[in-house]
């Protein structure tokens, strides 16, 4: 089958892990300065709670477990209000990639989407609203896109994750209006939001993964 599998999903989580490690400190600078301080410990400890439930994976697992496996311990192990947003976040994303093997590029713009339409369904923040969904929106356009254009399941990736990238850095000038930032109005301005920042470096992980 063509397209991205079990090893992919299972090496995405593991660079996951390793680079909200890796960024731990400046994700928590980032909350600190807009928030409470606890993006990136929230964060690097659902992270760390995967990795060894990987092994647990039977040899069947398909990427959709993968994804449901992160949606029930980011659940369980994040608190805060991030914990809840990815957890919904991969599980609609889970159900998005169904039984399938292998996901094509039609399949990953897919789950990226279903991803996305699960934060906003959770915490019903619109664009521009200064969080997470500031470069989840932009990586699922681009990703359509890609995707329409013919790209590959690698290629759908890091047009997903230069357009997140690219939307965290954007949500800089913006008033937060949801979230804990939203306490601080215009003082949230010139801040980058973390969860903005988190979302472009997992989804920087997968488009790495999908390349090597
Ligand atoms: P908490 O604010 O409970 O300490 P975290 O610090 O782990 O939780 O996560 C904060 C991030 O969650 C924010 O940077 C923002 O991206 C995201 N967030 C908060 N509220 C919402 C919301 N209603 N919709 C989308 N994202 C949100
Ligand atoms: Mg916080
Ligand atoms: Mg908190």
């Amino acid at each position: 089958p063509v397209g991205l599998d079990i090893t992919w999903a299972v090496d995405w989580v593991r660079q996951s892990a390793q680079v909200i490690s890796e960024h731990r400190v400046e994700l928590l600078t980032l909350d600190r300065e807009i928030g409470d301080g606890d993006h990136g410990e929230n964060m690097d400890r659902g992270f760390q709670a995967v990795l060894p439930k990987l092994d647990d994976l039977s040899a069947g697992s398909t990427p959709g477990d993968v994804l449901k496996l992160v949606a029930t311990t980011l659940i369980s192990t994040v608190g805060g209000a991030a914990g809840p947003l990815y957890g919904t976040a991969y599980l609609k994303a889970a159900a998005a990639a169904g039984d399938a093997v292998a996901l094509d590029g039609p399949a990953i713009a897919a789950i990226l989407a279903a991803g996305r339409d699960g934060v906003v369904a959770r915490g019903k923040a619109e664009s521009g609203d200064k969080t997470m969904v500031d470069a989840w929106t932009p990586a699922v356009e681009a990703a359509e896109a890609a995707a329409a254009d013919g790209m590959d399941a690698a290629g759908v990736l890091a047009a997903a994750a230069t357009a997140a990238e690219a939307g965290a850095v954007a949500t800089e000038p913006l008033i937060a209006r949801k979230g804990r930032a939203s306490y601080l109005g215009e003082r949230s301005v010139g801040h980058r939001d973390p969860g903005a920042e988190s979302s472009a470096l997992l989804l920087r992980a997968a488009a790495d993964t999908a390349a090597a």
